[in-house]
């Protein structure tokens, strides 16, 4: 069994001075890649420095965070697009709308979502969507430019039954499960029953979300394994079946990522 954590933040801080133990240890429990999306522009030398010393190992997207839009939006996309041609990227991450933190910049976040996504369209990349209070605006901006032209993944999917009801009408695009499914006041693992393993991937978002027992601890790739049983459990699936499934759908959607199936 190889399980790929399909969206982490282990190039922040947070992880230092530790970053490479936890790669090491996410290797021996059976993780084979790691894909990393970025946050702005503070994070992506951090996040480069980590992909260079793990090429086959951690995969790098490059976006501009929701909760990092502010009024000078366009220098800082321009200076994010500027990264584009420079090296390989496996998805366009992560971008959306965040609603829950600050509403002041609505109009802001809801264009450099837009324009990311067209970024996505014209690389061919699937992208990591974050989404926050906002899944009207987020589903309105993937039509706008063109939900048949778009991928990707609705990243830490915590939404309710009619959201996924919505998500399900995009073929093209997954949910991503996290800890939160195992939170014994969530009711992810009943919403998420109303679909099929097939649309389902796994991811840690460490150093956030940390699984049962972990959770209120800071995060890291290896817990995914306690995210991966939960899933089994309510698809009553078995760990290994739910882990190959899950993988086929990330190498199907992030096609980029080289790894066998
Ligand atoms: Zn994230």
């Amino acid at each position: 069994m190889r399980l790929i954590d399909t969206h982490c933040h282990l190039y922040l801080e947070d992880f230092d001075p530790e970053q490479d133990e936890l790669a090491q240890r996410a290797k021996e429990s059976g993780i084979d890649a790691l894909l990393l999306p970025n946050v702005d522009l503070t994070t992506i030398d951090r996040m480069h420095d980590l992909c260079d010393r793990y090429p086959e190992f951690v995969f790098p997207m490059m976006g501009l965070h929701p909760t990092s839009v502010n009024s000078h939006y366009i220098d800082i996309l321009k200076r994010t697009e500027s990264y584009l041609s420079k090296r390989t990227y496996c998805g366009i991450g992560e971008i959306g709308i965040d609603l829950y933190w600050d509403k002041t910049y609505l109009r802001e976040q809801r264009i450099v979502f837009e324009e990311q996504l067209r970024w996505s369209v014209d690389l061919n990349l699937p992208v990591a969507i974050h989404t926050r209070d906002a899944y009207p605006e987020v589903l309105e901006c993937i039509h706008k430019v063109g939900a048949e032209r778009l991928k990707g993944v609705f990243h830490s999917f915590t939404g309710t039954t009619e959201e996924l009801e919505e998500i399900k009408k995009l073929p093209t695009f997954k949910i991503g499960i996290n800890g939160v499914v195992t939170f014994k006041n969530s009711k992810l693992a009943e919403v998420i029953r109303q679909t099929d393993i097939e649309k389902i991937l796994l991811e840690t978002d460490a150093p956030y979300l940390s699984p049962v027992p972990y959770r209120g601890r800071r995060n890291e790739p290896t817990y995914i394994w306690k995210t991966a049983e939960k899933v089994a459990e309510t698809f009553g699936l078995t760990l290994e079946g739910t882990v190959n499934a899950t993988r086929k759908n990330t190498l199907g959607l992030f096609n980029s990522v080289n790894k066998p199936l």
